[in-house]
């Protein structure tokens, strides 16, 4: 397929980064299960290794099948480059690690996958780093939070568990003032339903594990450039607009221009860190994105039509789910994911923890999991699993209280996830 920035999304799904394999005409991208590329002579090794041609020297850094994804996911999120990587949180260090050195703050808000609140508040210090959490809804507190040492700042589009929407327009003006990038997790909402690089977003990552692949096959990440940010207009960023010994004194920002953040996650990142994609994942997620459009309609109407029936029963307390117009963020959605607000929320039930434990063991096509965005549909009691460790206090500042049910909403039909809830929720109240 030509470049043609007009083609639309489902095109884009299914073609972008993608043409006929050059040896054998294979029509679907092969996957590419080699270590290592035959180079064609000692000068193009030296030129490859130098960075001055691009080619493929070793699988740990670059493979054709990885790259024809990285150019899918981009051209979807609409920036120049992307990274690949083994795992969402994998893309969140990748994404983190040409930005920070020792002593230096990212900018968080406090609405963020449980496993990302664990990365971010422990982890990182083993690098010396350090995360400061905000409320981003608090536009003065996430201004304030930003000092000196900060080198990014970093929220989810579509919070999961669901049922919250960050205003990325009033994010994003807050850290380009500062002049530090804003990194979006865009795992839930995925490119179809919001492209947070128009909201003013730096970077975008995502856990492929989840929408994007689909059906629960693969653990992978990405990182997403947008390619719009001056990494020279301060002297914040060395890593990418300084001299780099390994290289020669190679500038990356001066070399590769808008490319400099991708070209370095791939030159360093990947080089050193080695949280390499392989491309039998690559090659599921690709099968994954081409019906991307499709699935997350789906999911939408889904939920907005579960979320709308579990609001009116009687053993449900709470709904968060933005798509419905008691939400506080449901002004959100027209500006930020216009297509909807996602397959993701959570419910509270009168019944409390014991009612819950009944409800999730109850279910027949929900299946009990850690996990999200699948094609079935999934639920976790978050409270008896991944929150266990933690005190009922911190429960319930993370969203995950006692009564707390999360729900994936699959693409199954919607009447019968109705009738599969109805009855868990009935012998949950018995
Ligand atoms: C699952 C998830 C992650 C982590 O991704 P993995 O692929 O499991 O490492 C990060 N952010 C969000 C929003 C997620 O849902």
């Amino acid at each position: 397929m030509t470049d043609g920035p007009s083609y639309g999304f489902d095109t884009l799904q299914i073609h972008a980064g993608a043409r006929p394999d050059p040896a054998t005409g294979a029509r679907q991208t092969p996957i590419y299960q080699t270590t290592a590329y035959v180079f064609r002579d000692a000068e193009h090794a030296a030129a490859l290794f130098n960075l001055q041609e691009v080619g493929y020297i070793y699988s740990r850094l670059t493979n054709p099948t990885v790259a024809v994804l990285q150019e899918r996911v981009a051209t979807l999120e609409g920036g120049v480059g992307a990274v690949c990587c083994s795992s969402g949180h994998a893309a969140q260090i990748m994404a983190l690690f040409p930005l920070m050195s020792p002593g230096k703050n990212v900018v968080v808000s406090t609405r963020l996958y449980g496993g990302t609140v664990t990365q971010f508040s422990q982890t990182i210090k083993k690098f010396g780093w350090s995360a400061t959490f905000v409320d981003f809804d608090d536009s003065a507190a996430v201004k304030a939070a930003i000092n000196d040492d900060t080198r990014a700042v970093f929220c989810e589009s579509i919070a999961n568990p669901g049922g919250y929407i960050t205003d990325l327009d009033a994010i994003s003006t807050i850290s380009d003032a500062a002049g530090i990038p804003l990194i979006v997790d865009n795992t839930s909402a995925t490119p179809y339903l919001c492209r947070p690089i128009e909201h003013g977003a730096t970077l975008v990552v995502h856990s492929l594990t989840k929408y994007m692949t689909g059906n629960g096959t693969v653990t992978g990440g990405c990182v997403v450039d947008s390619g719009k940010f001056d990494w020279s207009a301060s002297d914040k960023f060395p890593a990418l607009s300084q001299p780099e010994p390994a290289y020669h004194g190679l500038k990356f920002h001066e070399t590769f221009g808008p490319l400099a953040f991708t070209f370095n996650s791939i030159a360093i990142g990947l080089r050193d860190l080695g949280m390499t994609l392989n491309p039998q994942a690559a090659h599921y997620t690709l099968m994954g994105i081409e019906t991307l459009s499709l699935r997350m309609d789906r999911h939408v109407q889904n939920a907005v039509k579960i979320a709308g029936w579990l609001e009116t029963h009687p053993a449900v307390e709470t709904v968060t789910y933005a798509g419905l117009e008691s939400s506080p963020y449901h002004d959100r959605v027209a500006r930020i994911c216009p297509k909807g607000a996602g397959g993701l929320f959570t419910i509270a039930l009168k019944g409390g923890y014991e009612s819950c434990i009944k409800f999730v063991e109850s279910l027949e096509i929900f299946s009990h999991v850690a996990n999200l965005g699948d094609t079935r549909s999934l639920v976790i009691h978050s409270a008896s699993t991944t929150h266990r460790q933690l005190t009922e206090a911190q429960q319930v500042a993370a969203g995950a209280a006692p009564n707390v049910v999360r729900i994936s909403i699959g693409i199954e039909d919607a009447k019968d996830l109705i009738a599969d809830l109805d009855q868990a929720l009935t012998k949950a109240n018995a």
